[in-house]
């Protein structure tokens, strides 16, 4: 028995006065956070060091009472978190100008950017007196207010805190709870899983998963609906109307998305016991990022965060693949290396100089068959997955990509 942490997504039922005070909060959150970035930019600026969210806060309440006063009529714990929330936005850009600066960062690093309302309201975070009912939830300042969904919150556990946020007019309630936690045994086999071309994920069983066809068609429509935005003329209520439909497709088209990962990483969590998976920074930098679609947006480390949080709850370990190997260049069979091979090509065939082992097969089977591969081997030479190791280096001599033990504390 443990405690973990876990949070329920669900959406808002909410009437008009609780969808003004929504809009309030999340405009205070909003407010905080570009107030919190420019005050940060000019400390920097002036002294080379940067207020933290603590500093921010006590700044922040001593403006309520001159500049601010509106501020007055949303919960405290609105800027607050949101200056919190500044904070790690700038420890994820350090920690990818850091990524970026050893090389195993393609995209931006991410400075942190103003808060608009051009993509959405935003959300804000609440602590402090938050009370779960079977069809409704309480919050600060925001009283009770009416679930669309019963009973999926347990209302039972002890709640840590409750983020409220809209997306294309519609409000939904994160809430966050720790609650005991029995880790079923696990005696699934080791899968090896090649993430993302054309095929959402090829297991090393030989296994698939498909991108769902629903997707497809859904951005079928997204494309149609984005072309009838840029047609409208700029500022006009029609445009307006046409971007509201569009976001309505977007939500959709995030919601599917997000089901499919959901499902394929709790199943992956329950069933294997041991999952072996390319390191997200380098997989990212070597495949085809629009193919992957429905891994698309939320990317390879969407799926690694998932998978790792699910196989703490699960029992189920992962590995990791830190350092770069040619998972999809290798042959399965006998370990040649073909460096000649195209990203285009999608059925590996084992030409070995030194004598062909005979191996033909798909491309990204070949790949997974590798990954789980590594596991096996490694824990031949030395115990790569022990329990609690972490960041695990094979010794020189044995041509190995280095393995990572996931950390399974949540
Ligand atoms: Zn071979």
């Amino acid at each position: 028995m443990s405690t973990i942490q876990r949070a329920y997504k669900t959406e808002l039922a909410l009437n008009d006065k609780q969808t003004t005070a929504c809009r309030k909060h999340a405009g205070a959150a909003r407010w905080a956070y570009n107030w919190g970035l420019a005050r940060k930019q000019e400390a920097y600026q002036a002294t080379g060091a940067s207020p933290t969210a603590v500093d921010l806060h006590r700044e922040l309440n001593a403006l309520k009472q001159t500049t601010v006063p509106w501020m007055y009529a949303v919960s405290k714990s609105a800027p607050q978190e949101a200056l919190r929330n500044l904070d790690h936005a700038f420890t994820h850009f350090y920690r990818r100008v850091q990524l970026k600066k050893q090389g195993k960062l393609r995209g931006k690093v991410g400075y942190p950017q103003r808060k608009t309302r051009k993509h959405g309201l935003g959300s804000f975070r609440l602590t402090g007196a938050i009370v779960v009912f079977p069809a409704a939830i309480q919050l600060p300042r925001l009283g009770r207010l009416r679930l669309k969904e019963r009973r999926y919150v347990p209302t039972t556990a002890k709640v840590l805190s409750a983020t409220v946020s809209e997306q294309a007019g519609h409000w939904y309630v994160s809430v966050l709870v720790e609650q005991e936690h029995v880790v079923p045994a696990n005696s699934g086999p080791t899968v090896g899983v090649d993430l993302g071309v054309k095929t959402l994920a090829t297991l090393s069983d030989g296994a698939t998963e498909a991108n769902p066809r629903h997707l497809r068609s859904c951005l079928k429509q997204l494309k149609r609906c984005q072309r009838a935005v840029s047609r409208k003329q700029k500022g006009s209520c029609n445009r307006r109307k046409a971007a509201q439909r569009l976001g309505t497709r977007h939500r959709t088209v995030a919601h599917q998305r997000a089901d499919t990962l959901h499902q394929f990483t709790s199943r992956l969590a329950k069933t294997k016991a041991v999952v072996v998976m390319e390191d997200p920074h380098v997989a990212g930098m070597l495949k085809n990022h629009h193919l992957a679609q429905a891994i698309g947006d939320v990317g390879f480390g969407e799926f690694r965060r998932q998978l790792t949080y699910k196989a703490a709850w699960y029992g189920c370990q992962v590995v990791v693949a830190s350092r770069w190997e040619p998972s999809s260049k290798t042959c399965s069979g006998c370990g040649w290396v073909d460096e000649e091979l195209a990203l285009g090509e999608r059925t590996f065939a084992c030409r070995n100089p030194k004598g062909s082992c005979g191996l033909v097969l798909d491309r990204d089977l070949n790949a997974a068959l590798n990954l789980a591969k590594l596991v096996d081997s490694s824990s031949d030479s030395q115990n790569a997955c022990g329990e609690g190791s972490a960041g695990v280096g094979l010794t020189a001599g044995v041509k190995l990509p280095l393995v990572k033990q996931e950390s399974n504390t949540v």
